[in-house]
């Protein structure tokens, strides 16, 4: 019954507090939330973080920009977790928690100013579909930043063995070319594939609306 959930999410909302606050991995976030501002000069607006998890990269977004930021995540036990720690950190009110799916977002079309993600389009099944939902919910004018990795060959070092010990947080990986040929598949003409010592990333910007 309740009491029974109820030590199930305290139990995974210690695995998930230690992500957040003293995991090895923690110096990754602020590391890319810069490279993300850095490429894409998007430091307002609506942003949707897809496959938050406990929203640590977008508590990293948060401090660097006025973004308004929906963490969404498919595990509702995640986002619960997640919520309580914004609340935590005083972010409720920057970044709003939702339940969904990258294949069907609940977010209308033309919503955000910029999509990203990192680490979970690697669990996607079908990454043509995820595609087309992130462009879906893109503003004309607005840009996805996809993928995974550590920002740098130096953090990467750094926070190597903690992923090494700790085997859920092994990330699978996604050949550039399956990649490349999902972004197509999906209708996406105008995108940049990054496949460097950040990690592998692929950035691309809805077009504008052509008016007659
Ligand atoms: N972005 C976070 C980070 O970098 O620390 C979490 C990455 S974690 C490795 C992958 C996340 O993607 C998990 O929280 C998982 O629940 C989420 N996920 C997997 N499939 C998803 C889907 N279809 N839609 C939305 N989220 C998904």
């Amino acid at each position: 019954g309740k009491e029974k959930e109820k030590k199930k999410a305290d139990k995974n909302s210690q695995s998930v507090d230690t992500m957040l606050i003293d995991g090895a991995h923690a110096p990754i976030y602020p590391l890319i939330a810069h490279q993300i501002i850095s490429k894409l000069h998007i430091t307002e607006g609506v942003a949707i973080d897809v496959g938050a998890g406990p929203a640590s990269l977008s508590v990293a977004m948060a401090r660097l920009s006025d973004l308004k930021i929906y963490a969404m995540d498919i595990s509702a036990e995640v986002i619960q977790i997640a919520q309580e720690s914004m609340e935590k950190e005083g972010l409720e009110n920057r970044i709003k928690l939702v339940h969904g799916d990258v294949h069907q977002m609940p977010f209308p079309h033309d919503f955000a100013d910029l999509v990203f993600s990192r680490g979970s389009m690697f669990f996607w099944k079908d990454l043509p579909t995820a595609f087309r939902e992130i462009y879906r919910v893109l503003k004309p004018g607005g840009s996805a930043y996809v993928g995974g990795g550590f920002g740098s060959a130096e953090v990467k070092e750094k926070v190597k063995p903690q992923f090494e010990r700790d085997p859920p947080n092994s990330i699978p990986k996604i050949p550039i070319d399956t990649l490349e040929k999902a972004v197509l598949k999906a209708g996406i003409n105008d995108y940049t594939l990054i496949n460097d010592d950040s990690g592998l990333w692929v950035l691309f910007k809805k077009r504008n609306q052509i008016s007659i």
